[in-house]
């Protein structure tokens, strides 16, 4: 600090006050404390110097003055320590004037959210809705919806069989329906919930109407359309005289539900072992109405489910006569329907559990 010599003590205290009304904290205070104190460079240490190189006639009042400014400062900045020093929180006390913090809230998983929304529609049109157990045997998932062993139809789905086969779950015997031609069978995660079809209605007589939502699981590496464990939603309806068109009538709706009003579906032939006719279901383009985009390959269309009329043969398994019955069954991906609705492009992204992806769902 270079000492105007112009301004005596009395204009220094002045200012020395001024500066002092703006210390609020401990750092400024020691800050302060050293412009104006320190031995060498502070207002106090200049004010000595010029003490010492006046003239004999002018050192008796600056002397004076520069003691009475330095006891001064001396005086007020201890009084400024000690009114700090009074202010401070005792360790360890709380300060009940800062603002709460915010807790943070939880948010539903995308594809729970699809999962409920798609149980809601079908409660309402009377289905049951169920989940049953990931681990199956080999009659359920495949023999008894008319994939026999050496079937090629099982290609269609890499299984992941388990090494040790578990006992089948303790439910009720079947009341009806033929026993499985595989001696030993294999146990395994489900391909599909479709297996659950079958263990409804070897327990009950038509008519049946439900759906199966969960995981189900392939021999799939992960990419951006594929993972090993995914969910579908399977809907099974067996009555007198269920036909094709209420299939449709039934798909219509569902997609009218989940993807908007005046939503369109069409059917293209297609195969399925466990359906006959068998049809693939698309949905007009959600992103450009049909117009034609990368989404939708330039087509308008967008591929969403399988389906068809249930074939005899499975209902001859669980003891169905098919003269009498018919029914018609569907099948489609949960994250399929979560990718759509969103634009998600990248499937992984539902299993990594980034919470700056989940919050923009919605609760
Ligand atoms: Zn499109």
């Amino acid at each position: 600090m270079r000492i105007n010599p112009s301004i005596g003590p009395d204009r220094a205290r002045a200012v020395f006050d001024e500066e002092l009304q703006g210390i609020t904290t401990d750092a400024a205070l020691r800050d302060l404390r050293h412009r104006w104190l320190a031995r060498s460079g502070s207002w106090v240490a200049g004010f000595m110097d010029l003490l010492a190189a006046a003239a004999p006639a002018e050192k008796k009042a600056l002397g004076r003055g520069a003691n009475e400014l330095k006891r001064h400062v001396e005086q007020a900045l201890g009084d400024r320590e000690a009114a700090l020093a009074a202010t401070k929180r005792p360790e360890g006390a709380v300060d009940i004037t800062l603002p709460g913090r915010q807790p943070s809230l939880g948010f539903r998983h995308p594809l729970s959210l699809i999962r409920e929304q798609i149980g809601d529609i079908f409660s309402r049109l009377g289905y049951q809705v169920l989940e049953g157990g990931e681990i199956e045997d080999d009659y359920h998932n495949f023999e008894a919806l008319n994939m026999p062993e050496e079937h090629p139809a099982r290609d269609m789905q890499d299984t992941l069989y388990l090494a040790t086969p578990v006992p089948p779950p303790a439910v009720p015997p079947p009341t009806r329906g033929r026993a499985p031609r595989t001696p030993q069978p294999l146990t395994l995660l489900r391909t599909h919930t479709s297996a659950m079809q079958i263990r409804q209605m070897e327990r009950h007589d038509p008519p049946v109407r439900l759906v199966a939502i969960g995981p189900v699981y392939r021999r799939d590496n992960l990419d951006l359309t594929h993972t090993p464990m995914f969910h579908q939603v399977e809907g099974l309806v067996v009555g007198r005289g269920i036909t094709l068109a209420d299939l449709k009538g039934t798909l219509t709706s569902m997609a009218t539900a989940l993807f908007g009003e005046g939503q369109q579906v069409r059917f293209r032939p297609s195969f399925f072992p466990y359906t006959e006719p068998s049809a693939e279901v698309d949905i007009r383009c959600i992103r450009c109405q049909g117009a034609g985009c990368a989404m939708c390959k330039r087509t308008g269309w967008i591929e969403i489910l399988g389906s068809g009329m249930v074939h005899p043969a499975v209902f001859e398994a669980v003891g169905y006569d098919p003269a009498e019955f018919t029914g018609f069954a569907f099948g489609m991906g949960i994250e399929r329907v979560a990718l759509l609705k969103w634009g998600v492009e990248d499937i992984r992204l539902f299993y990594e559990n980034d919470l700056r992806f989940l919050e923009q769902f919605g609760r």
